[in-house]
């Protein structure tokens, strides 16, 4: 299975940028590794426009609403219908800042995977769960409450992203054996949850990946790939992580 590196732009880059990006990107790219691109809403047209057809794009939210009136919401019907291919759900900064809870989460997971996205799903622990020993019963929450009753899900249209709260962007990364652990943990859960399919449900890992620590990350048994933010910025970096020196 080739492993899938996401990028997170968040709320970053102007069309120019973007255009930079893919100049670079696109030359460089061998597919070695799957790379999907998370831009924010009003680039998603031209990065669909610039990057290659084996480069997926998506976004980093959508609603639990598929049309209707929701000002300024994005659709996640609308974001099929511009050949979207997935979108993240639940990242850390949307649960701290925008009130999303996993309940909530459940919603939008349902109505991503209706519409024909993949819901990359994001959990993890803050530093005072780590250091109270919940991590591993918090990711296990966040995963039931989140997918309970998800009568589509397959291991096609969803990916689980594991993102210490602690490690995004701070330049702190779980060590690979302590991201392990947890992927083993999340691994163990999905294939009890889901025991036709849930072993092959890729789950990623996330919080300050960088050229120079993805590989020992990508060698552990359970980690698919990873979800990126301040490394995916620069092409050049993002091509590394891809495996693309
Ligand atoms: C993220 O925001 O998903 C992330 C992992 O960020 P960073 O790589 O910058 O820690």
């Amino acid at each position: 299975m080739n492993k899938l590196m996401i990028a997170n732009w968040k709320m970053n880059k102007n069309s120019h940028e973007v255009a930079a990006f893919f100049s670079l990107f696109n030359e460089k790219y061998s597919g070695k590794r799957d790379a999907w691109i998370a831009s924010q809403s009003l680039h998603f047209p031209l990065v669909e426009e610039l990057k290659t057809s084996t480069i997926k794009a998506g976004l980093q939210n959508c609603s639990e609403h598929t049309e209707g009136a929701y000002t300024g919401e994005v659709s996640s019907r609308a974001l099929k219908d511009m050949n979207g291919h997935f979108v993240l759900l639940g990242h850390s900064e949307r649960r701290q800042y925008f009130q999303e809870t996993s309940k909530n989460l459940n919603s939008k997971i349902r109505t991503a995977i209706q519409e024909g996205l993949v819901a990359v799903y994001c959990v993890g622990e803050t530093l005072k769960e780590r250091e109270s020993g919940q991590t591993l019963t918090i990711i296990e929450d966040q995963i039931h409450q989140a997918l309970n009753d998800q009568s589509k899900i397959n291991s096609e249209n969803l990916v689980i992203a594991y993102e210490p709260v602690w490690a995004i962007g701070t330049g702190k990364t779980a060590t690979p054996l302590m991201a392990q652990e947890v992927h083993a943990h999340i691994r163990k859960v999905l294939k009890t949850k889901f025991p036709a399919f849930g072993e092959k449900i890729k789950i990623l890992y996330g919080g300050s990946i960088k050229p120079d620590n993805v590989e020992e990350l990508l060698a552990q048994k359970d980690i698919d790939g990873g979800l990126v933010g301040g490394a995916s910025l620069k092409a050049s970096d993002f091509l590394a992580l891809c495996g693309d020196k």
